[in-house]
This record gives structure tokens, C-alpha cells and sequence, in this order.
């Protein structure tokens, strides 16, 4: 029996004068923690704590880091991959292993039950009788769903003194809109939305209901469909039909954002799905537009629910922007390299008429306040000018921008994901370009049409 070589290990380095401070792609890579950053934005590698994955040196995207191997390891693995070859050329000779049993194909859902469950509907949150932009947006995109299934579209709105927003949804696109008015229902409260919302899906069984992904909507959603015993996709960015199966695809980022998933209920009715503000367009408002209106009785006594509503005090406006509305966004990432720079942005802001937002990174780095976080953890953002800076462009970035009417993307590494979906790309550093750019629009004495 012939002995098989080691492969040499070797040691992990870094070349000098090669690295561009890309943004730690090897250090995010790295499964030991074995890297540290210098301010350079430079990698330290921790040789006692390596591990020789060589995850780094894949990632690295200009050859910066090297598994270097003294010459005796090179001839170690010269003799290794000699052998590797021979046994590679062998086991291709070898008779393959018969094929394991096919898994059986799913098996469709029994139609009984299932067929019952007719209609696409979209919640209507409102607060004090005003609703929720989202809600268009979504009739907007049910709508299409309820073409696509040869169903209705309706609406349903749940709270106190709300009928007027039947007139709203209609001209918004449903045909049909149920309201449950009641003086308990004033106020969110999760008991008594969820039971209005439970007594109404088991009376009328929608085969697919969408709500907004907003703080109300996810904790209505997540209670819903825990009662109703179905399954509900959170954050979707994508709804289309199956029209074989007549089933709903929700397809949102999984994994940490790296892979999007396209997820089906396949065997539970309704599908439930949530969507974030400003994913989806809204369309056109219809005025006079009319349907069908469905007032459902509703009975709950105050004294039943145990939360009250002792006082409403509202978060907005403490000087805090809201960086969905604004048409142009000056974005910072981890190449501004501090909060410090963040002026720079904000003066391009002043000149352009826009607002900053950044990268998970800056606010990580307190550069910026959260509520101005682009991103599958942060806003999802459609201005008509998005100018990304010192930004690499990870697909939990993407997922928040990517819709912008026009993207300028600003950084020095020219293989960085944001130049994918950027509609100007300039490579080169932040601190020069920046700087230029609001002397060239100063000097024009532009006026920026928003
Ligand atoms: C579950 C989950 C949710 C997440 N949610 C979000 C989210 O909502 N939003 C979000 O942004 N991220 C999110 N992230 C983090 C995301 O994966 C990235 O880590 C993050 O977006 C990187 O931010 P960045 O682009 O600013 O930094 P980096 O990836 O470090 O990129 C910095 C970039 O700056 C460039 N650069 C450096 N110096 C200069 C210079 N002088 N001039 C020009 N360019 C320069 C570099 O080339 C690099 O491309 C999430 C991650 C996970 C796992």
C-alpha cells in the first residue's frame, strides 16, 4: 500500500505595496479571526491563529495575499500533486457507484381544502384614519397576482371611523373592500387586529393576503399567520404566480443576504407575504373608481383585551430626516473611514439638495444614525440620484438601492459589486473625487431640478 504525501501548509502573507485597502474583504472571510485591520485598512494576518483555509487569498482581489511556501514545501507539493493526479486518473477508472434512488417528486396538495381559498388581499394599515402608503403599493402589485390567478383584488381595513379609505382603495385598484369599524379597533392593538384579521380570513379564505412590512404590519403578520397555521414570508422583493400551481412566489435575500430565496406555502392557505415601504411601485390613483363595500360586524368587549392604550406619544420629527423621501441621496461607506468625512458628504448633500445615508458599516462605526441605514437591515430607498461613496456594494447593500432612478458609484477598487448596478461608475478616491465634484457644480452654479 503506497503512503499518501502531505500537502504543505505554508504560511499566509501579505505582498507589500499590493494592497489596495479594498475594505477588509479578507478579513470578513476569514473563519478564525485571524486578521486584523490597520488604519491603513491593510491586513495584519495572525499566523499562530491561521489555519491556512486560504479563504483570504480567493477573496483578495488583487493577489495581495500569498500562501507562500519555503522551496522545500515546493518540492513537497510538486510530489503531492503528482499524486493527486495519478489518484484522480484511478478513480475515474473505477465503476461508479449505482445512482441512489430518485426522491420522490412533492406530491401536489390534496386541491379539497386548498381550492376553497379564493382572492388576493392587501391589509390597509392605517393610523388615524390616514393609511399607509404601502398598502397602494401593494394593491399596486396585487393587482398583478390577481390577474395572473383570474381572481379579485380586495382590500381590508381595519380601525375606527375608516370607511372613507374604501373610496382610496378602490381608486388604488380593488375591487372589493372589506372594513371593520369599531370603537376597540381605534387604536393598534395586537388582540383585537389579529382577531378581526383571523374572523375575517376564515369567513372569506383568501388564497394570498399581503400586509407592509412595517413595525404594525410585522407584528400583525407574524401573529395572523401563527393563529391561522400558515406560513408567511417576511421583507419579500419579488411576488410573482406560478400559474400552474397556482402558487404565490415570494421570493427575499436568505443566508445573510448572499442568496435570494424564492419560497412557496404549499400546503397551507392563505400564503401570507410582507413587503417593505417603497419596495414596489404604486400605480396610478383612479379617482371615482368604485366596488364592492363588505362592513363585517365585529364584536369584542373592551374589558377582553388586556392591553390599553393610556397614551400615544410619536418618535417622529426629533430632527431626524427621512431619508425614503428624498429624491437624491449622498450615501457614506466604510471607505469614508470616518465620521469626520462625513462632512465631505454632507457639503455634496448641501450643494446637490440631498440627503446622507450610508452603509451598515457607518452606522456600525457611529458615523451615522441607524435610521439612515440603506439596506436589508436598514431603509429601502428609490431617489432619482443615489451617489454611493467608498461603498463595496454587498447584496445586503444592493437590496436597498439598487432600484435608484440613477446610480453614481465613487471607489477605488474597480472590481467592487457597487459597479454592477451603478449606471456612472468612477474609480478612484472618494477624497479627490468628492472634493472636485462640488467645485465643478459650485462653479457651474447648477440648479439641481428635483
Ligand atoms: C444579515 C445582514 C444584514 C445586513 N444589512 C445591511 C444593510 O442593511 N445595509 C448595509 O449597507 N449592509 C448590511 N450588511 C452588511 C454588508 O454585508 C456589508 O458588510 C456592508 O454593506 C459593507 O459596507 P461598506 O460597503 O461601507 O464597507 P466595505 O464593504 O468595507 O467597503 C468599503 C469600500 O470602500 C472602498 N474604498 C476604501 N477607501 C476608499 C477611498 N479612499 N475612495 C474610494 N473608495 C474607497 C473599498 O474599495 C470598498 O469597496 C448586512 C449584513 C448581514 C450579514
Amino acid at each position: 500500500m503506497s503512503t499518501i504525501p502531505k500537502r504543505p501548509r505554508g504560511t499566509i502573507l501579505l505582498l507589500e505595496g499590493k494592497c489596495i485597502a479594498c475594505g477588509a474583504r479578507c478579513q470578513s472571510v476569514c473563519p478564525v479571526d485571524a486578521i486584523e485591520m490597520n488604519e491603513k485598512g491593510e491586513p495584519i494576518i495572525d499566523t499562530q491563529t491561521c489555519t491556512i483555509c486560504r479563504k483570504c487569498v480567493k477573496e483578495c482581489p488583487v493577489d495581495a495575499i500569498e500562501n507562500y511556501l519555503t522551496p522545500a514545501e515546493k518540492e513537497q507539493m510538486a510530489v503531492f500533486e503528482t499524486w493527486k493526479a495519478s489518484a484522480a486518473k484511478q478513480v475515474s477508472k473505477e465503476p461508479k457507484a449505482p445512482k441512489e434512488q430518485e426522491q420522490p417528486v412533492a406530491k401536489k396538495p390534496e386541491e379539497g381544502g386548498i381550492a376553497d381559498w379564493k382572492g388576493v388581499w392587501v391589509f390597509v394599515e392605517q393610523v388615524n384614519g390616514k393609511a399607509h402608503d404601502v398598502a397602494w403599493e401593494l394593491l399596486s402589485k396585487g393587482k398583478t397576482l390577481a390577474n395572473d390567478l383570474g381572481v379579485e383584488l380586495a382590500a381590508f381595513v381595519i380601525g375606527e371611523n375608516i370607511q372613507h379609505l374604501a373610496d382610496e382603495a378602490f381608486g388604488f385598484g380593488a375591487d372589493k373592500v372589506y372594513i371593520v369599524d369599531h370603537p376597540t379597533l381605534k387604536s393598534y392593538r395586537t388582540d383585537p387586529y389579529v382577531k378581526a384579521t383571523v374572523d375575517l380570513v376564515n369567513h372569506y379564505k383568501p388564497e394570498i393576503i399581503l400586509m407592509g412590512a412595517t413595525g404594525l404590519g410585522r407584528d400583525l403578520a407574524g401573529a395572523v399567520a401563527t393563529q391561522l397555521r400558515t406560513g408567511l414570508t417576511a421583507d419579500c422583493t419579488g411576488l410573482t404566480i406560478d400559474k400552474v400551481n397556482r402558487l404565490l412566489e415570494q421570493t427575499r435575500p436568505a443566508f445573510g443576504g448572499n442568496i435570494m430565496a424564492t419560497i412557496l406555502t404549499e400546503k397551507c392557505r392563505p400564503q401570507m407575504a410582507s413587503v417593505r415601504p417603497h419596495v414596489m411601485p404604486k400605480s396610478e390613483f383612479i379617482k371615482g373608481k368604485k366596488g364592492e363595500l363588505i362592513i363585517e360586524p365585529f364584536t369584542l368587549d373592551e374589558a377582553d383585551i388586556t392591553t390599553k392604550v393610556v397614551e400615544i406619544i410619536s418618535s417622529a420629527n426629533k430632527g431626524m430626516v427621512n431619508i425614503t423621501g428624498s429624491k437624491i441621496l449622498i450615501s457614506g461607506g466604510r471607505g469614508m473611514t470616518s465620521k469626520e468625512s462625513f462632512k465631505l458628504l454632507e457639503e455634496l448633500a448641501s450643494v446637490v439638495g440631498g440627503v446622507v445615508s450610508g452603509s451598515r458599516s457607518a452606522v456600525d462605526n457611529g458615523w451615522i444614525e441607524q435610521p439612515r441605514q440603506v439596506g436589508q437591515t436598514g431603509k429601502t430607498v428609490h431617489p432619482k440620484l443615489y451617489i454611493a461613496c467608498g461603498i463595496s456594494g454587498a447584496i445586503q447593500h444592493l437590496v436597498g438601492m439598487q432600484d435608484s432612478d440613477f446610480i453614481i458609484a465613487i471607489n477605488k477598487d474597480k472590481t467592487a459589486p457597487i459597479f454592477s448596478v451603478a449606471h456612472l461608475g468612477i474609480v478612484g478616491d472618494v477624497f479627490e473625487i468628492i472634493p472636485a465634484l462640488i467645485k465643478k457644480i459650485r462653479e457651474s452654479n447648477a440648479i439641481i431640478v428635483q
